[in-house]
């Protein structure tokens, strides 16, 4: 709660991203950071057991990133981000985007003080996940579908894996997409646009 008053204050939209090892929540991010620039200005709080490989990589975004590295913590905590904003400048910043340490299961019940809660799911993790793993797909805003350059050769099924996201959590909003073609991003960055400009209504109100 102290975290989201906080960010509510600051009038600072917070994505919380969460999904398994693997299914492209740095790329996403990184290439999100760029394509919303210069309308949205994005810090990136990333976490993981160990190194700073990705922090390294989301800078390249030209964003603020602070690592957290959790060391045998398998989730990132409401206090971990607090002291991870003090390391961060947020002045000039109206979205901050945090990924979660890859992990389908334990981060869904840990509540950061974000606004929305992203989950990934990629096209060669197989279509069943959300039926697997309902707690994390069940407390999503929205779903990504990412690397769907690589749908063909994983045989993805769309059909089937869209199904199974409604059925876990019908109101999510599902972008299909991909970081290295930049399919979907159109659509992602106007939802998010469009996010931050309700958010910055409701504080200045
Ligand atoms: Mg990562
Ligand atoms: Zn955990």
């Amino acid at each position: 709660e102290r975290n989201r008053g906080f960010f509510q204050a600051r009038g600072l939209l917070v994505l919380n991203f969460l999904s398994s090892p693997g299914s492209g929540k740095t790329s996403f991010i990184r290439e999100a950071v760029r394509a919303l620039q210069p309308k949205l200005k994005a810090g990136v709080i990333v976490g993981d057991l160990a190194t700073d490989n990705d922090a390294q990589r989301l800078r390249e975004s030209g964003a603020p990133v602070v690592q957290i590295t959790t060391g045998t913590v398998c989730h990132l905590e409401a206090e971990m981000v607090a002291r991870a904003l003090k390391q961060i400048d947020l002045n000039g910043l109206n979205l901050l985007i945090i990924e979660n340490v890859g992990n389908l299961v334990c981060p869904a019940s840990f509540d950061l003080g974000e606004d929305l809660r992203i989950v990934l799911l990629s096209v060669t993790e197989g279509e069943d996940k959300p039926l697997k793993y309902p707690p994390m797909f069940q407390s999503a805003d929205a779903v990504i579908i990412s690397k769907i350059d690589l749908a063909e050769a994983c045989g993805y099924d769309r059909e089937t894996a869209l199904a199974n996201i409604r059925r876990v959590a019908p109101r999510a909003q599902v972008f299909e997409t991909s970081a290295k073609t930049g399919q979907g991003m159109d659509a992602w960055c106007r939802f998010i646009a469009q996010q931050q400009q309700q958010r910055s209504s409701s504080t200045s109100a």
